[in-house]
């Protein structure tokens, strides 16, 4: 049971937090690892956009909390966990290959949804960060998209996880440089979101134009280390 000294934390971290981004950018609560009634203490307050990184811990959550969340996967997902999701899942941020995208199209078809994602770019320099380089992704908007069910809403990346600024600035610029080179390549208004940006670096992200940060640490506090 949350006592009410952590729920007034809860509620004063996220004030915080709410209060540092812009209106038009939107603020997903990053829930890995918190429990079911921390993301009910969350949602009282008003809040509905909630980041998972597992698949058997969403499909738990979801089960259990209101209906009207809107649950991200923000997780690396396994072509065999598609269809735990797609029958609600709001938006998926990390596709990272085409192999998924015919998984997804599949899945999407068989749950009768348009399942709206989000393509992940590699930005950083460390080589454990999946994604797409920027060369495969000018690739594949070049031949007719062929994915009828699954709608790309935008870019998704992660910055190198370092204290030097200028580094994380750097791959923010080539991220959002990239989004805007693809805009008109897609053709689409429904390519509209950034999604960039964490705790430690939404500043730098939405001074490089994200339009949705990820956000764990900041509101819910740190996550136990074994977990996190
Ligand atoms: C865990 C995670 C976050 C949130 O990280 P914090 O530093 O706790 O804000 C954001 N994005 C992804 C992809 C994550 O895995």
């Amino acid at each position: 049971m949350m006592t009410e000294v952590e729920r007034a934390g809860l509620a004063a971290r996220y004030g915080t937090v709410r209060g540092a981004i812009p209106s038009n950018v939107t603020l997903v609560a990053v829930s890995k690892t918190r429990s079911v009634e921390e993301v009910q203490a969350l949602y009282d307050l008003g809040h509905r956009a909630f980041g998972e990184n597992y698949i058997q811990e969403l499909c738990e959550k979801q089960g259990r909390l209101p209906a009207d969340i809107e649950w991200h996967f923000i997780g690396h997902l396994q072509s065999n966990k598609v269809k735990q999701i797609a029958p609600f899942v709001h938006l998926i941020h990390g596709v990272d290959s085409s192999r998924l995208l015919d998984e997804l199209e599949k899945r999407a078809a068989s749950a009768g949804r348009i399942l709206n994602v989000l393509l992940q770019v590699h930005i950083a320099q460390e080589d454990t960060k999946h994604g797409f380089s920027a060369e495969e992704l000018l690739e594949l908007f070049d031949t007719p998209w062929r994915w009828p069910h699954v709608r790309i809403r935008g870019l998704m990346g992660m910055a190198t996880n370092t204290d030097d600024d200028a580094v994380v600035s750097l791959e923010f610029a080539v991220l959002a440089a990239l989004f805007q080179r693809l805009r008109p390549v897609v053709g689409s208004p429904d390519f509209d979101t950034l999604s960039m940006g964490m705790s430690g670096d939404a500043a730098l992200a939405i001074t490089a134009g994200s339009t949705l940060v990820r956000i764990g640490t900041a509101i819910f506090g740190e996550r136990p280390a074994k977990l996190s």
